[in-house]
């Protein structure tokens, strides 16, 4: 059995960063439990970076491994202001306290999920967020793509650092956007590393760490599948929906019924399909023609009793747009494209005002 004061002595030899302190000697160890070969730590900060939880929590769980190689570690890092109430990324609160404490201005979450990857689920969300925004609601875009997080390079802002600002990170903005993402704050392969509950807690953590502000739209794009990253956010937050995105390919559907199935079964309404890379239109001859087999979308959406939001077409922009860091929507706004994102854009306003999660901010047409 492993014993409180052990804990607290491999603690102590661990540095606060960029200092010669212990960690314990700038925190407090608020709970300790060990229960077979589960260690759990939770510490306490007052008036520290907000930065610094990953960090003290990394450095703590390996000086713990060091000694404890099999043990299932998990360390809770809490950062308080000085004076202020106490922000805690504890995952034991209930959905909607917890919305409340790490978003409290956010009106509509929403995620952007696939079954799998490489559909064009980022290329949605930004473009989706993008359309949002430029029909005047005030809207955030959340990367918890964590294996993946390329929201950074398609809006062109990859390398500029987020501000810490009274004791959270501001989100960087750009194209009136708040963009929130892995890809900004950590080593690129940093991520890939990261797995089951760790995911889990690095998403709760970049929600809660991050000044979004009032939003009237969180647009989240998740990682593909059905896994922790997805779980994480439909019980964390109350979602206002999601968005699923397919491509016409069988393999891809199937994954994403899964995904319907997942959403329906923790309560989160599904506010449509969007079928990506639906068709080509020859830029030549401008005759349509339906590159991917399959012709199951607008059945699944007629199974699931959902809408099918819109089909956006194979296009060499969209993976140009990708690359050069201006979504399609911002470029060409009256282009196929863009009123396709557009169109999405006013059905989701649409099916959240039904939803009674109405904002207050005056929308212009998207
Ligand atoms: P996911 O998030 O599902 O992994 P991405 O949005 O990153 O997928 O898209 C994967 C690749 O496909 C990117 O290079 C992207 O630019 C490209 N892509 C996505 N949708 C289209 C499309 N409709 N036409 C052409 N290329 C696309």
């Amino acid at each position: 059995m492993i014993q409180k004061d052990e804990i607290l002595e491999i603690l102590k030899s661990v540095l606060y960063p960029k200092t010669d302190s212990d960690i314990l000697s700038r925190g407090t160890l608020k709970e300790f439990t060990a229960e077979g070969d589960r260690i759990a730590v939770d510490l306490e900060f007052r008036d520290a970076e907000p930065g610094m939880k990953w960090v003290i929590e990394g450095r703590c769980k390996k000086a713990i491994r060091d000694r404890f190689p099999d043990a299932r570690i998990e360390v809770n890092v809490d950062i308080v202001p000085p004076d202020g109430p106490r922000e805690s990324t504890r995952t034991s609160r209930g959905p909607d306290r917890l919305q409340r404490d790490l978003l409290p201005g956010v009106r509509n979450p929403i995620a952007v999920a696939s079954g799998k990857g490489g559909v064009g689920k980022s290329t949605v969300a930004v473009n989706l967020a993008c359309a949002l925004a430029a029909s005047g609601k005030k809207t955030g875009l959340f990367d918890s793509d964590i294996y993946g997080p390329n929201i950074p390079r398609m809006l062109g802002i990859e390398g500029r650092l987020p501000e810490a600002v009274d004791g959270k990170i501001a989100p960087i903005e750009t194209d009136g956007l708040r963009v929130m993402s892995l890809g900004l704050i950590a080593r690129p392969d940093q991520a890939v590393i990261w797995r089951g509950p760790m995911v889990s807690k690095a998403i709760e953590r970049m929600l809660a760490d991050a000044r979004w502000g009032d939003l009237d739209y969180l647009v989240s794009d998740l990682p593909p599948g059905t896994g922790d990253a997805q779980l994480t956010l439909s019980q964390r937050l109350t979602l206002a929906g999601a968005v699923m995105v397919t491509t016409p390919q069988g393999v891809s559907q199937s994954d994403v019924r899964r995904g319907i199935v997942m959403f329906r079964n923790v309560g989160v309404p599904i506010l449509g399909l969007i079928e990506n890379m639906a068709y080509y239109t020859c830029p030549e001859c401008g005759t349509k023609e339906e590159i991917f087999p399959g012709r199951g979308v607008e059945e699944m959406a007629r199974d699931f009793s959902i809408d099918l939001l819109g089909k956006i077409p194979i296009d060499p922009r969209i993976s140009a747009s990708g690359d050069s860091g201006r979504p399609v929507v911002l470029t060409d706004p009256e282009g196929e494209i863009g009123m396709a994102f557009r169109d999405i854009a006013r059905s989701v306003i649409r099916l959240t005002a039904v939803s009674g999660q109405t904002s207050g901010s005056p929308a212009r047409e998207p």
